[in-house]
């Protein structure tokens, strides 16, 4: 089978190979691959600008149909539809693993970072990392339910959105997209949106589009102004941060109220960020950071996608088959792309 490969550290170095299809142990299962979604993480990686353990085949957002199954597979039927958190190996013992938290575990390795990931036709995975699908969406949109229990993670589960907050969402990729229709389902008063210039073509739009009351153009306006207008002087409730730069930490801490909260998302690959630390105190802020995905979380997503009550199918611009991957990897590094997908022609 074909695999997109990193096979060595630094920029570039990405090739398609053939290599063997994967056998599967008695609690796994063997998915064929559907749909692949192509991460800003990836980017990263493929840019040298993330380490991960190379040669590894890239790529963690996924979905795809089971085809065999081990003989002590139990809760999966072949047929079945799925996509997979990226806690594949954790350890299920420790304090975190017992709370949900297979993220946290010391000894978690995930897939297209520490072992072989999903760019590629077939895939053994345990059975239990494995979540279906939900019937009424695609497999494409099944791709994107890693990326929601990201987000659903980080704006119901670590920032705890409240009714009527004032939200302000920096950096409008996917999560930042599906953060903003998570606070608008859950009550939200207002959501603004901040991106960059080369956001207003499609990312900033799509934010509109979604219901945001205002999207900003941090290169044209100025986020401070805005947002203690719209809040008569307060600040914002709560500032999710989707960008993992210097400067959405440092805007996102500007723009909040004393009390406010601002949570992160954003990898900033191997940088470190400062934070304006005065600011921070002096107004009693809560910086809340979030990563990946706890399993509760995917339960949530499975939940909101069937009910119609988050959509993803908005946020996917590209698709191109897995042959073309090259197509979208350069049109994701340009970065106007909300989501693409790669999908195997048969
Ligand atoms: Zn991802
Ligand atoms: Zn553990």
């Amino acid at each position: 089978m074909k695999a997109i490969i990193k096979t060595k550290p630094g920029p570039g170095n990405v090739e398609l190979v053939d290599v063997p299809v994967p056998g599967i142990a008695e609690t796994e299962v063997l998915i064929k691959v559907r749909a692949m979604g192509i991460c800003g993480s990836d980017i990263l990686i493929i840019d040298g600008d993330m380490d991960a353990n190379v040669p590894i085949i890239l790529g963690h957002e996924f979905s795809g149909e089971i085809v065999e199954k081990g003989s002590k597979v139990t809760h999966f039927s072949i047929g079945d539809r799925v996509a997979s958190e990226l806690s594949i190996q954790s350890c299920r013992w420790c304090v975190d693993c017992r709370r949900g938290d297979f993220h946290l575990c010391a000894n978690r390795r995930a897939p297209g970072i520490h072992m072989n990931g999903v760019f590629t036709e077939y895939i053994a995975l345990p059975e239990f990392s494995l979540h279906k699908i939900p019937d009424n969406i695609s497999y494409e949109e099944g791709a994107v339910m890693e990326p929601a229990a990201v987000a659903a993670h980080g704006v119901l589960e670590r920032a705890l959105i409240q009714p009527e907050d004032f939200v302000v969402i920096i950096g409008p990729g996917t999560i930042g997209l599906l953060a903003l229709q998570m606070v608008m389902h859950y009550g939200a008063k207002k959501v603004v949106v901040a991106g960059k210039e080369n956001d207003m073509h499609l990312r900033l739009l799509t934010a509109q589009e979604l219901g945001a009351d205002r999207i900003i153009n941090v290169d044209r306006e100025n986020i401070e102004d805005i947002v203690f207008e719209m809040t008569d002087g307060r600040g914002a409730d709560l500032v999710v941060d989707c960008a993992g730069t210097q400067s959405a930490i440092y805007e996102g801490i500007q723009v909040l109220k004393k009390h406010g909260r601002l949570c992160t998302m954003g990898m900033p690959g191997e940088i470190e960020i400062g934070i304006p630390w005065k600011k921070a105190i002096f107004r009693d802020m809560d910086l809340i950071f979030s990563y990946s995905s706890s399993a509760s979380s995917w339960n949530i997503v499975r939940s909101m996608l069937e009910r119609g009550a988050i959509n993803v199918k908005p946020l996917i611009t590209h698709r191109e088959s897995f042959s073309n991957y090259q197509i979208v990897l350069d049109d994701a590094t340009k970065g106007n792309v909300i989501k693409a997908i790669l999908f195997h022609e048969s």
